[in-house]
C-alpha cells in the first residue's frame, strides 16, 4: 500500500476515535438536560409558592390596616355621639355606627380568611422546599456518576487528540491539506473506499482508467461526484 494512503488511513482512524467519544460525550447531554430540567420545575414551583405567601401576607396587612382605620373612625364617631343632643342627629350617628359595625365585622371574617391563607400559603412553600431538596438529593448521585462518566469522557478525548496529532504528523502536508478540507465539508469523513466500481461515499461509478489507478493502490484519487479520496482494499 501507498505508504502516503497507509498514514491517512490512520488519521482518519484516529479522527473516527475522537468522533466516537464525542458522540458518547453527547449521548449524556439529554439525561443532564432532564435531570436540569426537573430541578428548574421544582425551584419554579417553590419561587411560585413564595410569591403567592408573600401575596397573601401582603392583603393581610393591607385588611390588618382597613380595620385599623375603620376602629379609629368608629371610636371617633362614639365620642361624638356622647357630646349630641339633638334627637335626629344621634340617630343619624347610631344609624352610622351599626353600618360601620356590620362592615367592620364583615372586614374582620376576611381577615380570619387573609391569615388562614397566609398560614396555607406558608405551609405550602414548606412542603415544596422539601420536595426541591427531595429532588437535590434524589438526582445527587446520577449528577455524580454522569460527571464521572464527563470527566473519563474528557480525558479519553484529550489522549485520542493526541495520538491524533501524532498521526497527522506522518501525512504530507499537501495531503493533510487536502483532508482537512474535505472533513470541513458535507462528506462525514475524507477517505472512502472503492465500492463496487464506486463511490464508497456518493456511490458516483468511477470511470474504468481511474478505478484501475486506485486499484493498484499506488495513487490516491478524488471522487469526481462529491470530492472525497477514494482507494482500494485489496481482497
Ligand atoms: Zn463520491
Amino acid at each position: 500500500m501507498n505508504p502516503d494512503l497507509a498514514a491517512l488511513l490512520k488519521l482518519q482512524e484516529r479522527d473516527q476515535a475522537i468522533m466516537a467519544i464525542e458522540a458518547e460525550r453527547k449521548a449524556l447531554e439529554p439525561e443532564l438536560e432532564a435531570l436540569d430540567a426537573e430541578l428548574a420545575r421544582a425551584e419554579a414551583e417553590l419561587e411560585a409558592a413564595r410569591q403567592a405567601a408573600k401575596e397573601a401576607d401582603q392583603r393581610r396587612a393591607e385588611l390588618e390596616g382597613k380595620i385599623e382605620s375603620y376602629r379609629i373612625m368608629q371610636e371617633r364617631r362614639r365620642q361624638r355621639l356622647e357630646w349630641v343632643r339633638g334627637a335626629k342627629e344621634a340617630s343619624t350617628l347610631m344609624a352610622e355606627l351599626d353600618l360601620a359595625r356590620s362592615v367592620l365585622a364583615k372586614e374582620e371574617a376576611e381577615w380570619i380568611r387573609s391569615a388562614d391563607r397566609v398560614q396555607e400559603a406558608e405551609r405550602r412553600v414548606q412542603e415544596l422546599e422539601q420536595v426541591l431538596e427531595q429532588v437535590r438529593q434524589a438526582q445527587a448521585p446520577l449528577r455524580e456518576t454522569l460527571a464521572a462518566k464527563q470527566d473519563e469522557l474528557a480525558e479519553r478525548l484529550a489522549a485520542a487528540r493526541k495520538e491524533r496529532e501524532q498521526a497527522a504528523r506522518n501525512v504530507p502536508k499537501d495531503l493533510l491539506a487536502q483532508y482537512e478540507r474535505i472533513r470541513r465539508g458535507r462528506a462525514p469523513m475524507a477517505l472512502y473506499p472503492l465500492h463496487e466500481g464506486a463511490c464508497g461515499n456518493c456511490f458516483t461509478a468511477v470511470p474504468i482508467h481511474r478505478r484501475h489507478a486506485i486499484q493498484d493502490g499506488q495513487s490516491i484519487t478524488h471522487c469526481e461526484a462529491c470530492g472525497v479520496m477514494l482507494y482500494h482494499v485489496a481482497a
